[in-house]
């Protein structure tokens, strides 16, 4: 089987429902561009984006998105440019490792500590942002992204502390994939994916259809990350699902 969900998507026959189901983040015509920043998210996401930046408006909050849709292309390049060794990659304390010292499995997981294997971003689907709060930082700070940044002393504390109570209260809505315990993604409270439509995507998403993905793609270290597949799938996609 060709890749399934590229060719269902340029068909021009089906539904604009399931025109926009681009899984892999291959194209971005079917997105919206979010008013005076290069974001770019799924046009069923923004009314509930609205509310909830209204809401944490009110709350005293401003908050702002980091990242919205990233595509397949984007990934490929961060990943490629980790693999070989143009961008640094990171151990878990953010200390850049020399990936000299390991071997092909090993650069893999090593990879993927900090970065989706392309293809496995939820930022492909245009469901799911990074958030943080601007009114408590000046245009000064460099946003990091750090769970630091979101706890005690962190200057995005209390906005978490909100932003957790309103997810508890809209259930429907936002939700945080990479919480801690789950899988082997580490906790990225920062992280909102839009659970109606961002659970369509993540139905849709097989290792059988990843597989073929990778295989069609020109990727470093494809024949460790096809060997590892399985485990891969298993521990950062499945868990999220
Ligand atoms: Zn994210």
């Amino acid at each position: 089987m060709k890749d399934a969900v590229q060719n269902f998507v340029k068909t021009d026959v089906i539904p604009d429902l399931l025109q926009s189901f681009d899984l892999f983040g291959i194209s971005d015509e079917h997105l919206i561009s979010l008013p005076q920043q290069q974001i770019k998210i799924h046009p069923q996401v923004l009314n509930s984006l609205m509310e909830i930046i209204a809401r944490a408006a009110a709350a005293g909050f401003d908050l702002q998105i980091a990242s919205g849709f990233r595509s397949f292309e984007r990934q490929l390049l961060i990943w490629n440019g980790k693999a070989n060794g143009l961008r640094p990659v990171l151990d878990e304390f953010g200390q850049v490792i020399d990936l000299n010292n390991l071997n092909d499995d090993e650069k893999v997981y090593a990879i993927l500590r900090w970065s989706a294997l392309p293809g496995a971003s939820r930022h492909h689907w245009g469901t799911d942002i990074d958030v943080y709060d601007a009114s408590r930082i000046d245009d000064s700070y460099q946003l990091q992204l750090t769970v630091e940044e979101t706890e005690n002393g962190g200057p995005f504390a209390e906005f978490h502390a909100w932003l957790s109570q309103d997810l508890q209260q809209n259930p429907q809505k936002f939700f945080r994939p990479y919480i801690a315990g789950v899988g082997s993604i580490s906790p990225e409270p920062w992280h909102l994916s839009y659970a109606p439509l961002a659970g369509l995507f993540a139905a849709q998403l097989s290792e059988n259809i990843l597989r073929e993905k990778i295989q069609a793609t020109d990727i470093e270290l494809k024949e460790s990350i096809l060997k590892n597949l399985t485990d891969i799938f298993d521990n950062y996609i499945k868990p999220y699902q």
